[in-house]
């Protein structure tokens, strides 16, 4: 008997179509005593419409007042693809039952549409697979501490069977979707990816947090916290697909680095003019802190010794920008800047791999596949195992190909 937590993603269950093949596959390959519970996301781009239905609304629905009505909007998607998964099983003669986040016992902080899971009690699931069923859970949901819904961020159903699995103390953890694996760079963009067979959780959270959207970062912090394995493999096909644990277990070819990863959801802040003085930094990031957005990329210059101001530079995601940029003009005014600029055309391109702890060479390899390619530079950043590089948005495709190339080609 194995108790297996399977997750679907958007596409994998965009039409009644492939939800009713979803629910066959898992019906030819359980074992009569496996225990099955299946974590879906809502039907293809229905996510994105709604967020659109919200944008006839208000152009800008991302704003503070109105996080908690998004919350109660986006979670509708989830409850769609789970009921008809349930119906599919029945239809197929399989016990099955569809619970919601907050059924599942998912217990959120209250930040809206970021929200993270602070703990789970999945005992009405044990339950229900006790009484013979397939239990189909609505991912990227949980309830904060009022019973109201929170979302977990965009691609969050990732983290939603990740951490249901860890709880449950499941024997295995697939994410299904629409690549056979993960690869050396997103395979929409780069042609020549490489599959893995491995990677490891320090490494996906990496290329995760640095736009390789093919998992979710907290899911992988998850699976690192439970340490349990995760099987990142194809709705579509029955290939093994990558699996991402604590280390190697097995030999893979040698590459100085493991991957490309890029992130377009990006836009650029600068404060101009500012007083290079004590606490200026602080009253910025502490401003956007309280309104719960997260900066990423920051660069502080010094613009004009004489009269000892500076331009602090800084990027967020493209979904924190109109509120971010509310929170700047406030500041601003508060510090004296001159100036607040904004720009949404930049994109971030990054290397990733725990070998670059160094190896000076690999950062001048990936500036010099840049230059190369006639790429600026706007700016950089780095971490133990990564290298990061912020360019114009319309080079991005060039861009990831170029470094990959760099450092893929034999
Ligand atoms: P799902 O709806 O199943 O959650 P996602 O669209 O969130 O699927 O994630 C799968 C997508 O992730 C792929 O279609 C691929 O374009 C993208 N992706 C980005 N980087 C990578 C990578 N390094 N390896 C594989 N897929 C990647
Ligand atoms: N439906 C949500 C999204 O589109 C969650 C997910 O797909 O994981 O972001
Ligand atoms: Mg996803």
């Amino acid at each position: 008997m194995a108790l297996v937590v399977k997750k679907f993603g958007g596409s994998s269950v965009a039409t009644t179509k492939k939800i009713l093949a979803v629910a066959e596959r898992i019906l030819s390959e359980k074992k009569p005593d496996d225990k099955i519970v299946v974590v879906v996301s809502a039907m293809g781009d229905s996510t994105d419409n709604l967020i659109t239905l919200a944008e006839g609304i208000d152009k800008h629905p991302y704003k503070s007042a109105y996080l908690r009505e998004m919350d109660m909007l986006l979670t509708t998607g989830e409850q769609v693809s789970i009921s008809l998964l349930a119906m599919a099983f029945q239809k197929l003669g399989h016990p099955a039952i569809s619970l919601t986040g907050a059924m599942v016992g998912m217990k959120t902080d209250s930040v809206h549409t970021k929200g993270r899971i602070l703990n789970i009690n999945p005992s009405r699931v044990f339950e229900e697979l006790d009484k013979g069923n397939i239990v189909v859970v609505a991912g990227f949901q949980g309830a904060d501490k009022f019973g109201d819904p929170v979302t977990l961020g965009r691609g969050g159903s990732d983290a939603s069977a990740v951490a249901l699995a860890g709880a449950m103390k499941a024997d295995e953890c697939e994410i299904f979707t629409d690549v056979d694996g993960i690869y050396s760079a997103d395979p929409r963009i780069v042609k020549g990816a490489r599959k893995m067979k491995e990677i490891t959780y320090r490494e996906m959270l990496e290329m995760a947090r640095l736009g390789a959207g093919v998992m979710q970062p907290r899911s992988v912090e998850m699976g690192y916290y439970f340490n349990i394995p995760i099987h990142v493999r194809s709705t579509f096909n029955d290939k093994v697909g990558t699996v991402i644990r604590e280390d190697y277990t097995m030999e893979d070819n040698y590459f100085e680095i493991r991957g490309v990863a890029h992130d377009q959801k990006v836009a650029k802040v600068a404060i101009l003019g500012v007083d290079n003085q004590p606490g200026i930094a602080h009253k910025i990031f502490s401003a956007l802190a309280k309104a719960n957005i997260s900066v990423d990329m920051i660069v502080q210059s010094i613009r004009n010794l004489e009269r000892n101001i500076t331009d602090i530079v800084f990027t967020i995601e493209q979904t924190d920008l109109s509120e971010a940029k509310k929170v700047i003009d406030k500041v601003a005014e508060d510090i004296n800047a001159t100036t607040v600029l904004v720009e949404e055309d930049v994109a971030k391109v990054s290397i990733v791999g725990a070998g670059m702890v160094g190896s000076p060479g690999v950062a001048s390899k990936m500036f010099g596949a840049l230059a190369k390619a006639g790429i600026n530079i706007d700016i950089i950043s780095t971490s133990e195992i990564s290298v990061s590089c912020l360019i114009k948005g319309s080079q991005l495709t060039e861009a990831v190909n170029a470094i990959h190339d760099e450092f893929f080609s034999e």
